[in-house]
């Protein structure tokens, strides 16, 4: 895609830190470094989000995300944890619409990340629960 940002990194148009290439994906530093190491693991393919992905295309990026992580975490004694996160949609706070994967070394409570999880346990019923099971599993693909 002319104008995305991702597209320009992955034809190196635009530099990047990058710590791994194949034929498949591209990993390379986010420029904001939430922690030190914050690695995006880039499909070279251009998919917008999650459910523009097919079988193969997944597979071929996402076996490659726990290979990335060793590496990630031996590169330095003090990660002690990581978070990997995958945004989709505005909403769900995506910018760049080229799927990546976040990589986020932890290094302590006190580091520059934080989520919140809401604890809605308890709110539904287990029929609501099982309504709501059945609508997602009429449109799961074999
Ligand atoms: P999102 O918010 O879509 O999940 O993540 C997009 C990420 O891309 C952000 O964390 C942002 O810092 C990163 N990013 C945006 N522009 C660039 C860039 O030009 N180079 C690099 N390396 N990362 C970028
Ligand atoms: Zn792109």
């Amino acid at each position: 895609m002319d104008d995305c940002i991702f597209c320009k990194i992955i034809n190196n148009e635009i530099p990047s830190t990058t710590i791994y290439e194949d034929d498949d994906i591209k990993a390379f530093f986010d420029i904001s470094q939430v922690t030190p190491g914050h690695t995006l693991v880039v499909p070279k393919k251009h998919v917008q989000d999650i459910f523009a992905y097919d079988e193969d295309l997944a597979e071929r990026v996402f076996k490659k995300v726990p290979m990335i992580a060793r590496a990630i975490k031996a590169s330095n004694p003090d990660i002690i944890g990581m978070n990997i996160c995958q945004n989709n949609g505005e909403i769900a706070y995506q910018s760049v619409m080229h799927s990546h994967i976040h990589l986020v070394p932890r290094y302590s409570k006190d580091d520059d990340f934080s989520m919140h999880w809401g604890d809605n346990t308890g709110l539904v019923d287990n029929e609501q629960l099982q309504a709501r099971a059945d609508k997602i599993k009429q449109h799961l693909e074999d």
